[in-house]
């Protein structure tokens, strides 16, 4: 049982997003409740952390804290293409020498306790195994949950302001009607962890690699963690993964034969445990905020897991969305114009990301050739990896790739650049 029933803020979902949001509203002095509907510490994926998460875990105090859990180091990621040519790692501090172009790769069940810890001790009312039943979005703030708790009790709490970062269960969203799903991102994911697996190589052993198959219908990440043990996730259309007969097990080692980067690493590797599915996964929101509510993490849309951009994308819009929220309760102003006075800037940031999505799946787009007759643009390509795309000019690089990719897709004639 909670023992308030009214709250300045309550933050659906102890997720990288709500566990963050939770802190930040919570240290400011706001009453603050973060429901969480499993048993913290709780698994997830999404292990590959992108470098610009390193501010946000600056604010809020818990760089020292990465590194004493233990989580690998992420120095950089490394691509192999369709014919197992492994490309050079590219690692982020080549380009820039300072701690925060390091990142981690995180076992998510400790990762996601950390924050949900944090947000404890910066004064907001934690509650996991209780599940959010029904929200009563009102006209006017404040707004209802009816929330059960891990007893099987129900209970209702008020609240001036709700952050959805229910994840995937996206709950306002789906009871409003704004989810869209990308109709040309209609992906799945099949992904287990593997002990005794080659890390990736390349004298660089924490790197995220991503591997092509061979037909390039497929593409692998494999994730070094900690304990010996690395993530291997298989991703490609829905129907190429799910609708093709045979068990995803059967799918995931017909593909892995597939791959020779994956097929080589994972030789004298065993598998732990079983394997994990997920689907339709890419859609975004038609509104993030409301009166009296706001959208963070996937909740407010999630795009692909290609470049690693979730977890960094849940903490950022968190941050966002929790300034606009501790501003608004200051000056007693939780109207949409507050609670989202920070969307315009945060989607043309994920806009970036998107593009780049979409270029990754036009099977006739190779980065290597469009990069050799456009070097310009190696520091914008290397912004958008890192997930600097709130600042800086990393979007020039569409100037150049968009036209590119009207004419690779129309079939027409680029010009090929050959190494010098
Ligand atoms: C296949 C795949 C691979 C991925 N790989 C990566 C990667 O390598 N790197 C990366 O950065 N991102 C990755 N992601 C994305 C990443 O998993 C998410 O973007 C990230 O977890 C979003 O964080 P969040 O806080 O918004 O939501 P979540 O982490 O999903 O947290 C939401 C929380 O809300 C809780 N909840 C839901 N409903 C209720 C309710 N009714 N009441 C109470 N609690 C509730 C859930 O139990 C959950 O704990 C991947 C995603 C997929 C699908």
């Amino acid at each position: 049982m909670i023992a308030n029933r009214s709250y300045d803020c309550v933050v659906i979902g102890a997720g990288p997003g709500g566990g963050a949001a939770a802190a930040l509203v919570a240290e400011q002095g706001f009453s603050t409740l973060l429901l969480e509907r499993d048993k913290m510490p709780r698994f997830h994926v999404g292990e590959s952390l992108m470098p610009e998460t390193y501010w946000i875990f600056e604010r809020l105090g818990i760089l020292h804290e990465l590194d004493k859990i233990g989580f690998t180091r992420k120095n950089g990621v490394q691509f192999v293409n369709s014919a197992g040519k492994e490309t050079a790692p590219f690692i982020f501090r080549d380009v820039d020498d300072r701690d925060c172009s390091e990142s981690w790769h995180v076992q998510r069940d400790k990762f996601d306790q950390l924050l949900y810890e944090t947000a404890y001790n910066r004064g907001a009312t934690c509650a996991d195994e209780t599940r959010v039943l029904d929200i009563d979005i009102r006209k006017k703030s404040p707004h209802r949950l009816t929330i059960k708790s891990a007893g099987g009790k129900e209970q209702d709490i008020s609240t001036k302001v709700i952050i959805d970062a229910s994840g995937q269960q996206a709950m306002i969203a789906s009871r409003l009607g704004l989810k869209e799903y990308y109709p040309d991102l209609k992906k799945a994911a099949i992904w287990g962890y593997f002990k005794g697996a080659k890390r990736a190589g390349g004298g660089n052993p924490e790197v995220t690699c991503i591997l092509h198959t061979e037909s390039k219908d497929a593409w692998f990440w494999y994730i070094p963690l900690g304990n010996e043990t690395v993530s291997v996730g298989l991703v490609a259309d829905n129907d190429y993964l799910l609708k093709r007969g045979g068990s995803p097990q059967q799918t995931f080692e017909e593909q892995v034969k597939q791959c020779v980067g994956i097929k080589s690493r994972l030789q004298d590797a065993q598998q732990v445990g079983k394997l994990n599915i997920a689907k339709e996964f890419s859609y975004r929101t038609t509104q993030q905020a409301g009166d009296g509510w706001v959208l963070v993490g996937d909740a407010g849309g999630f795009i692909d897991p290609i470049y690693s951009s979730g977890v960094y994308l849940a903490l950022k819009s968190a941050v966002m969305a929790a300034d606009a929220v501790t501003d608004g309760l200051h000056k007693n102003d939780i109207s949409e114009r507050q609670l989202g006075r920070w969307t315009g800037d945060y989607e043309s940031g994920v806009d970036l990301l998107r593009r780049l999505v979409r270029a990754f799946y036009t099977k006739e787009f190779s980065f290597g050739q469009f990069m050799k007759a456009h070097p310009r643009h190696a520091g914008n390509l290397t912004d958008l990896l890192i997930g600097r795309v709130f600042e800086g000019n990393a979007g020039e690089i569409f100037e150049d790739m968009d036209p590119w990719m009207e004419k690779v897709r129309a079939g027409e004639e680029v010009p090929q650049v050959t190494a010098s």
